[in-house]
């Protein structure tokens, strides 16, 4: 044996008592630890080839590596529950590379490597189900869903006909018809679809608007319209409306934006106006879209007289309800915010907003059956035959401008049979009941919080005051220095890793902050360390 040998079968044996030494001595395992989540000695050096689908011999050693995964998964749950656990653990993109091993080798790693990369990848996410994870619009992590999104990763099928996915397109049927129900149309008629995100949502209802008013645009495109066509919403609705007007050649000068209130409500006196002079030049008002729940102050525009309006101009009335569609579960809050949707030709709601469904979970209903198949059916013959052995009207796949499409149904579907509407009302109650509690502390601490709307929904906005400008007048300028300390303070919260609220500004106003109160882990208490965290980390700016 020469020396290089014998230093190798040193180094194995320092190795193999290591590992056997870390298997039987630590109690806990340590994220990202190398011996984390060790696989058993006998299956610690295989490979993808050594499991199941390439080694049909391989289940034990398949089994064991899938409920490591598991594990790991269970841990960064009970981890993100634990309140004295961090929300994130912030690096600059740049130190981030360095952290992390991305590379995509030549030769594949070992299974046992897969679990470190798990395990790794987990340690650096920011945990969106953390009780003090208010950031985003989608916080919170249903675990039901969650089990839902496991099984259908399992299945790991397309969605576009009966014939592959039978379960799951029967159960998109019933889902999405007593959604409908719910939106309030008679016995629930009418058509729906699943989308990637509320932003196709509404592209949907683009496209199904134009084709019932122009129904030869699909085979002679522009030609078909002869004019301008205009639509109209409000200047606070979400930017994936405007980007219809230039995804669909009408262009952005083409989306009006018609003024809200001090509310961030769409005027409907303005509504009218600007259709009439578009009127008068010769264009072609075609689409109104109304917002239930805005984006950033969560405003409701006034539905039933927009409604009026689209009437009166014979213009299609979408109701973008991505964000607030969850409040019709609930009597208590459901009227007058939603008041009127009925009269919708097409809704937008998301189900992985409000209602917590797992991302990605958004839903387009029509009111008017069969104009999604009209418009957008192209007739595939390898995929939608019409002389299948079934019913292919259940071939939904030909009423989409995708081909394949994720299954987005069985989570929403699970979770509803756990909660039941009571639960999902309940739940809508809740959410709305906490907003109002950090309503109240807000207005006990006015020497520390200043308060900018009354919240018709979740989004709670306001500004943080530093001690140095507690005692200014609330003017343009103080407005200006406090904005200004939105990004510092944010800064200082994810670099402390303990707490996530958003700020933007607006139209009316500089940065401040949105709180947003959509997770089911959220109580009393994690409002009032919010407030406090914030004091904090900001009473010195
Ligand atoms: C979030 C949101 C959307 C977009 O939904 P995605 O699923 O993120 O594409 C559209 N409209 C409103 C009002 C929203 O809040």
């Amino acid at each position: 044996m020469d020396n290089v040998q014998m230093f190798g079968t040193k180094i194995t044996a320092i190795k193999e008592y290591l590992y056997n030494f870390a298997r039987t001595h630590s109690p806990t395992r340590l994220m990202g630890s190398e011996n984390t989540y060790s696989l058993s000695k006998e299956h610690c050096n295989l490979k993808y080839s050594d499991i199941l689908p390439q080694n049909a011999e391989g289940f034990p050693a398949t089994r064991e590596f899938l409920m490591k995964v598991v594990d790991i998964l269970i841990d960064y749950i009970k981890n993100q529950s634990d309140r004295s656990s961090k929300v994130l653990d912030f690096h600059h993109p740049g130190d981030m590379m360095r952290l992390l091993d991305l590379e995509i080798p030549d030769t594949g790693v070992s299974l046992q490597q897969l679990l470190v990369d798990c395990s790794t990848t987990l340690k650096y996410q920011v945990k969106t189900g953390h009780p003090h994870f208010f950031n985003q619009l989608s916080c919170g992590l249903d675990l039901v869903s969650m089990a839902g999104e496991w099984l259908t990763a399992t299945a790991n099928t397309n969605m576009f006909t009966y014939e592959i996915a039978p379960v799951f397109i029967l159960m998109e049927h019933v889902v999405l018809h007593k959604m409908r129900e719910i939106i309030g149309w008679p016995n629930g008629v009418g058509d729906s679809i699943l989308a990637p995100g509320g932003s196709i949502s509404n592209l949907y209802a683009f496209l199904a608007a134009r084709h019932k008013m122009f129904p030869q645009y699909k085979e002679r495109g522009l030609s078909a319209v002869g004019g301008q066509l205009v639509m109209f919403t409000s200047d606070q609705c979400h930017y994936s409306v405007k980007s219809c007007a230039s995804v669909c050649g009408l262009g952005t000068d083409n989306c009006v934006m018609v003024p809200s209130d001090e509310r961030g409500r769409m005027i409907p006196q303005r509504l009218e106006e600007l259709i009439i002079e578009r009127k008068a030049k010769g264009h072609i008002p075609f689409f109104v879209n109304a917002t239930a729940g805005t984006t950033v102050i969560g405003a409701f525009d006034p539905i039933a007289e927009i409604a009026d309006i689209c009437k009166k101009y014979n213009c299609w009335l979408h109701v973008d309800a991505a964000w607030g569609g969850g409040l019709l579960l609930s009597r208590k809050y459901r009227h007058p915010r939603l008041t009127g949707i009925e009269r919708a030709d097409s809704v937008t709601w998301n189900p992985h907003k409000l209602m917590g469904a797992l991302l990605q979970c958004s839903t387009i209903h029509f009111k008017d059956d069969g104009l999604l198949i009209s418009c957008n059916q192209m007739s595939a013959e390898y995929l939608f035959m019409t002389d299948k052995l079934y019913d292919v009207k259940y071939d939904t796949g030909d009423k989409v401008i995708q081909c394949g499409r994720h299954n987005d149904i069985f989570k929403l579907w699970l979770q509803w049979r756990a909660k039941g509407n009571d639960g999902f009302e309940e739940h809508m109650n809740r959410l709305m009941e906490l907003t109002e509690y950090m309503v109240q502390r807000i207005k006990q601490m006015s020497d520390k919080f200043y308060l900018i709307l009354e919240p018709e929904l979740v989004n709670c906005c306001f500004w943080y005051l530093p001690t140095r400008l507690r005692n200014m007048p609330h003017t343009a300028e103080r407005e200006k220095l406090l904005g200004e300390i939105c990004p510092i303070l944010k800064g200082r919260m994810m670099e402390a890793g303990t707490l996530m609220v958003g700020y933007q500004p607006d139209d009316r106003r500089p940065n401040f902050f949105r709180n947003i109160i959509s997770s089911a882990a959220v109580t009393e208490a994690d409002i009032d360390f919010l407030l406090a965290e914030m004091d904090r980390l900001g009473h010195d700016l």
